[in-house]
């Protein structure tokens, strides 16, 4: 294969100089490609006998190589598909992850039966029923904005999310985490429990968009998470 510059037009060539070349070119080849020596001998020759190199090649500044030479048939450069689409992959942690392992117990929305004296008539979450002192994860990356107690939530902590997002653990044993922390995906931040008005060790866990609740049983579905999952 030969490559030629395409600005610049062959030239007569002046047989001294341009065997002087040869020789330089071949000694160069073999002075940084000596391991290549013994495995494309062959190869290195043709190089060295193809080569045409114009008298003035070099007064450009470049690289007589630059200009025109033939390249060992091993040296073919990769094949190139311009039609191929690239997709990087990040190994990254997913963004959002389940909160608790557990079936789901008392759902989202509007709660004529309160479970237990106190609570309100519509349940601002989903009851997750994890184990008493399983591991409750942030659902997704954030900062603490609450960790403490909070009346009917017993032990509550709430993370703000981007985008106005927000989650809350509700009725946690312990909790592991203080306000201002920032916290990634699947960091554990508290122990479930049954503080506050609560019936039996579960998680209580919220979505909040813009201060407002909504289902997070249909919210993580669009985060690619299915509540009730073990
Ligand atoms: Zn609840």
């Amino acid at each position: 294969m030969t490559i030629r510059s395409a600005h610049r037009p062959p030239r007569p060539v002046d047989p001294s100089r341009t065997r002087r070349r040869r020789a330089l070119l071949a000694a160069a080849l073999l002075a940084v490609a000596p391991s290549a020596i013994s495995h494309s001998e062959p190869a290195l020759a043709h190089v060295a006998l193809d080569l045409e190199v114009p008298a003035d090649a070099g007064s450009a500044g470049s690289d007589a190589g630059e200009q025109s030479y033939t390249v060992p048939a091993t040296a073919e450069p990769p094949k190139v598909d311009r039609t191929a689409e690239v997709t990087i992959v990040q190994p990254s942690a997913p963004a959002w992850v389940l909160p608790a392992a557990g079936a789901l117990r008392d759902g989202f929305g509007p709660r004529p039966d309160a479970p237990v004296a106190g609570v309100g008539a519509y349940h601002h979450g989903q009851d997750i029923g994890a184990r008493c002192g399983a591991e409750v994860r942030a659902a997704a990356g954030g900062r603490v904005v609450q960790a403490g107690w909070d009346g009917t939530y017993g032990n509550w902590i709430l993370l703000q999310h981007a985008d106005g997002v927000q989650t809350g653990y509700a009725h946690a044993e312990r909790l592991l985490v203080h306000v201002g922390q920032r916290v990634k995906a699947g960091a554990v931040i508290a122990a479930a429990g049954s503080t506050g008005a609560s019936s039996g060790c579960h998680l209580h866990f919220e979505v909040r968009v813009h201060d407002t609740a909504v289902d997070p049983v249909a919210f993580m579905r669009t985060r690619g998470v299915r509540l009730g999952s073990r």
